[in-house]
C-alpha cells in the first residue's frame, strides 16, 4: 500500500551534530506541524497525501540512493518523522533497514519520544528548541532521552543570540543537576538562516560565550551551508 509521506530521499554528507561528515541516505518525511519559526524546510510541512511511496519503493530509493546498497548509513528526518501519523510507517520503515543491516540516526524535534522506535534506532538526535524558533522543549523529555538513550544520543539547539544561548545553558544545568548528562553531547549549532551572508560574528559571539561559561557545548555549524549557501536543498 502506498502510505509513506515521503518528501525526498536522497544521499549527502551529514552537515551537523557529531556524526557530520558522514555520506549518507536521508529520508525525509512529509509533513510537520511543529512549527519552528526558523525552519529552513517549510516546503516539509504540508502532509501531502501527493507525496506517497511504498515501503517496497523507499527501500529500493534508499539502495539506489547508497550506490546499489553500499553506504549503509541512513537518516531519517522530515518533517517531523515522529509526528503520529508518521511514526507507524517510520517503524516499518527501521524494522526493514536493521533486516538489510543499516545504521538508522533520526532527528526528532524535541517533542516526543517514542520508545517503539528510539529502542530500535542506533543513534536519536533530539532537539532542544531555543526561543528564536517559537517552539518550547519540555526538559522532562530531555530527561528521559538521557537517562533511557543518553549513551548514544545528542541534544541539539539552534542558537540565534545570546537569549537562545541562555535558555539552553539554563536547561544544560538543570539537567546536569537531574540526570547523568556527561554521557551526552549537546551540540550547539550556530543559526545560519535562509538568504544570509555567512554569519561570521555569530559564530565568533557563540564560541566566545560558551567558553565564559565553562564550554559545556561543543558549537558545530551546519557545514552543508558552508559548501552550497543556506538555501539549497538535498545537499
Ligand atoms: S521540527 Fe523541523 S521541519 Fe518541523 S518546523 Fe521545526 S525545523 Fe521545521
Amino acid at each position: 500500500m502506498k502510505d509513506f509521506l515521503i518528501n525526498s530521499i536522497y544521499r549527502a554528507t551529514e552537515g551537523e551534530g557529531v556524526n557530520i561528515g558522514q555520506s549518507q541516505i536521508f529520508v525525509r518525511f512529509q509533513g510537520c506541524a511543529v512549527g519552528c519559526l526558523n525552519c529552513d524546510s517549510m516546503d516539509t510541512w504540508e502532509f501531502d497525501p501527493s507525496t506517497v511511496m511504498t515501503l517496497k519503493e523507499v527501500m529500493a530509493a534508499v539502495e539506489y540512493q547508497g550506490h546499489i546498497g553500499k553506504i549503509k548509513r541512513v537518516s531519517i528526518t522530515g518533517g517531523d518523522p515522529l509526528h503520529p501519523k508518521h511514526t507507524p510507517r517510520v517503524l516499518e520503515l527501521v524494522k526493514e533497514l536493521k533486516l538489510k543491516g543499516y545504521w538508522i540516526n533520526i532527528e526528532a524535534a524535541g517533542t516526543r519520544v517514542v520508545d517503539e522506535l528510539f529502542d530500535l534506532i542506533d543513534f536519536i538526535s533530539f532537539d532542544f528548541k531555543t526561543p528564536s524558533t517559537g517552539v518550547a522543549t519540555n526538559p522532562q523529555l530531555l530527561r528521559r532521552v538521557i537517562e533511557q538513550y543518553g549513551n548514544r544520543a545528542q541534544i541539539k539547539s539552534v542558537v540565534e543570540n545570546k537569549a537562545d544561548f541562555s535558555a539552553a545553558l539554563f536547561a544544560h544545568q538543570w539537567l546536569l543537576e537531574n540526570t547523568d548528562l556527561y554521557l551526552t553531547p549537546w551540540v550547539v549549532t550556530p543559526a545560519y538562516n535562509l538568504g544570509e551572508d555567512f554569519p561570521e560574528k555569530r559564530f565568533q559571539d557563540i564560541i566566545s560565550w560558551n567558553e565564559e561559561v565553562g564550554a559545556p557545548f561543543r558549537v558545530i555549524g551546519q557545514q552543508h551551508k558552508w559548501i552550497f549557501g543556506p538555501d539549497k536543498k538535498q545537499v
